[in-house]
């Protein structure tokens, strides 16, 4: 139902911004775009996400882990929203000639294409942010048997998984199945990965010493794999060799220039032969855009990400910006792209917010030229390492300096409150292994192949309404 607002008082000439994508790009684009155009209503601003919330993805192997209660790193699109229209749906098409967007909603079952409504969204501004999806760089085994680590939905399968893995192998009587149930591998050794894959060793080695008596705490085997020489190769030489020293000491085993050449259901196969016998595969192997985004009729890299240039501006099309995991932007300091990190996309959003009001209002366009402050991951318990201001930090230091840096960049108060809750408790208590079976073994397999299924769904003839 729709109700009256300022927002739809026809005004003349009004300028249509459309930001699709709700996470750290989109978000703090619309937040600036809130700002400055609080009160002036010839402005329409329409933001688009398929989820209803932004995920904080620097503490999803937190919630993985449960450390961290799910909720407590996502907060609601709409709370962003002062005057802005938000849409929770897929955008399915976008037409740069025609200066227009199709977006769906699914009301009922999301297999049947018959449920996707399709609408049709006009605009003057576009801010392309829609991140990017898993990849798999084409082995669709091994996207068939892995879990991910990208969406909330991936946190809460992936933990319910491990915890299972847990109650099998306490009842399992063959051995062999024993430690294939216990052996965990985690692929990728960029942030996701590294991050992912020290939780997940917490995880796994607290709950046997705290909880299940009948596993052999010997038979845990956690294993991080990655395809080049180095994990972490953001940071410095030796921040990565201490990382991976750390990553040791804590029980994982790593594998370097080794990469999965192939999977099943119960075993991992890597490019010089090896087999992992395994019920868990973490994939973090990287990302890459959606289709939509690699199918738009514009510039692009090898990897299908949009070439943009120095004012963050999609070549040849005016008023079109794109930015974060979907954007391919140069450094000019190095020559290279700057790399997918949610830091490197919202300092891109404040660029296009300030060119986007320089469009609008009259004005110098800036250009991106960003230099790190710094860059800091968490390797496990009370572990963390770190370059900032050009200085290397490891150890207990980096780790509360990357808690209270990620803390204070929790957007409102109320989930600040309930992180900094959940970690103080997890000081004293045990973890909490319930496994919440919010859906059968079947169905969760179903709704993994399910949303991957929905993110490469056909466009269908579209039955047209301009909102
Ligand atoms: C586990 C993990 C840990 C990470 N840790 C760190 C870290 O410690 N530090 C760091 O700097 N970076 C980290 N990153 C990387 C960081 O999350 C990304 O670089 C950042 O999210 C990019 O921001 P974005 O806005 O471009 O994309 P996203 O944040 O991915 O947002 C894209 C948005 O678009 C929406 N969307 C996508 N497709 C569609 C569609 N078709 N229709 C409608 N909406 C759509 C999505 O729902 C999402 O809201 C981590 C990533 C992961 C997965």
């Amino acid at each position: 139902m729709k109700k009256s607002s300022k927002n739809n008082i026809e005004v003349k000439d009004r300028k249509k911004i459309l930001v699709l994508g709700g996470g750290f790009a989109g978000i703090e684009v619309l937040r600036r775009l809130e700002n400055k155009f609080e009160n002036d209503f010839t402005v329409d601003l329409v933001m688009v996400s398929n989820n209803n919330f932004f995920l904080f993805t620097p503490m999803l192997p937190e919630v993985a882990s449960g450390m961290i209660e799910t909720r407590h790193i996502v907060t609601p699109v709409r709370a962003f929203c002062k005057r802005a229209r938000f849409y929770e749906a897929t955008v399915r098409s976008i037409d740069f000639q025609k200066r227009q967007a199709t977006i769906s909603n699914v009301i009922g079952n999301r297999d049947d294409l018959a449920n996707w409504h399709d609408h049709t969204l006009d605009y003057d501004y576009l801010v392309l942010a829609l991140g990017g999806e898993t990849n798999f760089f084409g082995m669709e085994d091994v996207k068939k048997y892995s879990y991910t680590m990208k969406s909330l939905g991936d946190a809460i399968v992936l933990r319910n998984h491990v915890i299972d893995m847990l109650e099998q192998a306490s009842i399992e009587q063959d051995g062999v199945l024993g430690k294939s149930l216990m052996t965990f591998v985690v692929v990728g050794g960029g942030f996701a990965g590294v991050e992912t894959v020290g939780e997940l060793n917490a995880l796994v080695r607290d709950a046997v010493k705290d909880f299940y008596n009948d596993i052999d705490i010997k038979d845990i085997r956690v294993v991080l794999v990655n395809a080049s020489d180095k994990i972490l190769p953001e940071v410095s030489d030796d921040l990565s060799k201490f990382t991976a020293q750390k990553l040791k000491e804590s029980g994982i085993e790593i594998i370097l220039e080794n990469p999965v050449s192939s999977a099943t259901v119960s075993a991992v196969k890597l490019k010089d032969g090896t087999v992992i016998e395994t019920n868990t595969l973490v994939w973090a192997g990287g990302v890459t855009p959606e289709k939509i985004v690699k199918e738009l009729q514009c510039e692009h890299d090898k990897g299908g990400r949009i070439i943009v240039d120095g004012y963050l501006g999609v070549k040849g099309f005016d008023g079109i910006y794109a930015l974060g995991d979907c954007a391919s932007i140069t450094d000019q300091s190095t020559g290279r792209p700057y790399p997918p990190t949610a830091q490197n996309a919202v300092e891109q959003a404040k660029v296009v917010a300030s060119n986007l009001i320089s469009a609008i209002r009259g004005g110098a366009k800036v250009s991106f030229n960003y230099k790190s402050r710094g860059i800091m991951a968490q390797i496990g318990k009370k572990s963390g390492v770190g370059i900032l201001f050009g200085m290397k930090t490891h150890g207990l230091l980096a780790w509360m300096i990357w808690r209270t840096y990620y803390l204070s960049h929790l957007p409102t108060l109320e989930k600040k409150l309930r992180v900094v809750t959940d970690w103080s408790l997890d000081l004293f208590f045990k973890p909490d292994i319930t496994r919440l079976k919010t859906f059968t073994e079947n169905q969760e397999i179903q709704t993994k192949v399910f949303s991957d299924a929905v993110s490469s769904a056909p466009a269908r003839e579209t039955k047209s309404e301009t909102t």
